[in-house]
């Protein structure tokens, strides 16, 4: 019989499970909070006793995540992770520091389906879902590396965290409990291609969580050439689903925009972007594309770059250029996974 991942469960489940076992409540208490505090065996909790531990150790594993390989930005400090996962697949983490505080990028899925063209997370289509104990530990990992307290989290690395529904919901209830990583919600970002269906669904949860939606094209003839999810759902049905979303939730929605060379950067882009933003309560992040070994996108100069953003600003658009982190060491996620498949990895490994 396969063993429960216990980690993915909440304080409510864990009590449950122990009352099948014919454990007293508080125990769940004490479960829960070991858990979320990252321990990677039974035998650690030393204030439950050595036969209930057996029996979990028996019918439960607790889901952990090993450092791979590790790459350390000789810029900005920015860590990279390469993350090897029980059955061998391997994943992806960003450690980042800003201001105020760790960011950390985390996946969700080992692969993704979606297949945007300019990304190399989708080249190999989906391996799996991650479980949400899977999420936690890619955070827990890089804190404890580090020696320090991650205070955001962005859902902004491999994967389509809304293709893995129920799995992402129940890492954002997880890791924003006070009894274990305690990050609020609104510390997180959760960015998706555009999964319409998902945004209706995701609205329903009403989280303080900042919704990323990853545009990068003002119109439907630019976006499906670079995103297969356009076809199931066009602009339009986006940017309707995204006002229906901050009805409900009225936090304020982050647009990405990849600046492509000759693809999405021209004056004509920007307008008709600004056009199609009105009346959504908004925040444009431009990226600089990052160059994929697998494909030929290349991004615009410094100088095209501000005029773009400048463009926007001009039309009543809030918009920021993404400061680059971690620029040699190919901190865009799927690309690191792509050289361990090919047996490639030697830059700066520490
Ligand atoms: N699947 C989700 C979240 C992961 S991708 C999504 O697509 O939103 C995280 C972000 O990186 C997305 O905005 C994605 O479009 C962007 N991205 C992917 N490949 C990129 C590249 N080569 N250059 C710049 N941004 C890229
Ligand atoms: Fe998947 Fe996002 Fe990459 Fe598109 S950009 S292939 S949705 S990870």
């Amino acid at each position: 019989m396969a063993k429960t991942d216990i980690k993915s469960m909440n304080e409510a489940e864990i009590s449950s499970l122990l009352a099948e076992m014919g454990q007293p409540k508080f125990r769940a208490g004490q479960l829960f909070k070991w858990l979320q505090s990252g321990v990677g065996s039974f035998d650690e909790m030393t204030n439950i006793p050595k036969n209930l531990r057996e029996k979990l150790n028996e019918s439960c594993y607790i889901a952990d995540v090993k450092i791979e390989r590790k790459l350390v930005s000789q810029i900005d400090g920015t860590v990279k992770y390469l993350y090897k996962l029980y059955d061998g697949e391997y994943i992806e983490s960003v450690l980042m520091k800003y201001e105020h505080g760790y960011t950390v990028c985390i996946s969700t899925q080992v692969g993704c389906r979606m297949g945007c063209s300019f990304c190399a997370s989708g080249l190999c289509g989906l391996k799996r879902n991650l479980t949400a104990s899977e999420m936690l530990s890619q955070i827990m990992v890089a804190a404890k590396d580090n020696n320090i307290r991650v205070s955001n989290v962005v859902m902004m690395g491999m994967g389509e965290p809304l293709d893995n529904f129920s799995n992402s919901i129940r890492f954002l209830e997880l890791v924003s409990n006070e009894k274990g990583l305690g990050i609020g919600l609104r510390h997180i970002s959760l960015s998706t291609s555009g999964v319409v269906s998902g945004i209706e669904r995701l609205k329903e949860y009403n989280l303080p969580i900042t919704l990323s939606i990853s545009l990068h094209a003002p119109n439907d003839e630019i976006r499906s050439s670079m995103m297969k999810v356009n076809k199931r759902w066009n602009i339009d049905a986006l940017l309707e689903a995204c006002k229906e979303y901050q009805k409900v939730t009225t936090r304020r929605i982050s647009f990405e925009y990849a600046l492509i060379e000759g693809v999405n950067d021209s004056e004509r882009c920007a307008d008709e972007l600004a056009k199609r933003l009105k009346g959504i309560m908004c925040h444009v992040n431009l990226i600089p594309a990052n160059p994929v070994k697998e494909n030929t996108f290349k991004k615009p100069d410094k100088t095209r770059i501000l005029k773009f953003r400048q463009l926007l600003e001009d039309r009543g658009v809030n918009a920021t250029v993404r400061r680059t982190l971690g620029a040699d060491i190919e901190a865009s996620c799927g690309q690191l996974r792509n050289r361990a498949k090919e047996g490639d990895i030697n830059a700066n490994i520490q």
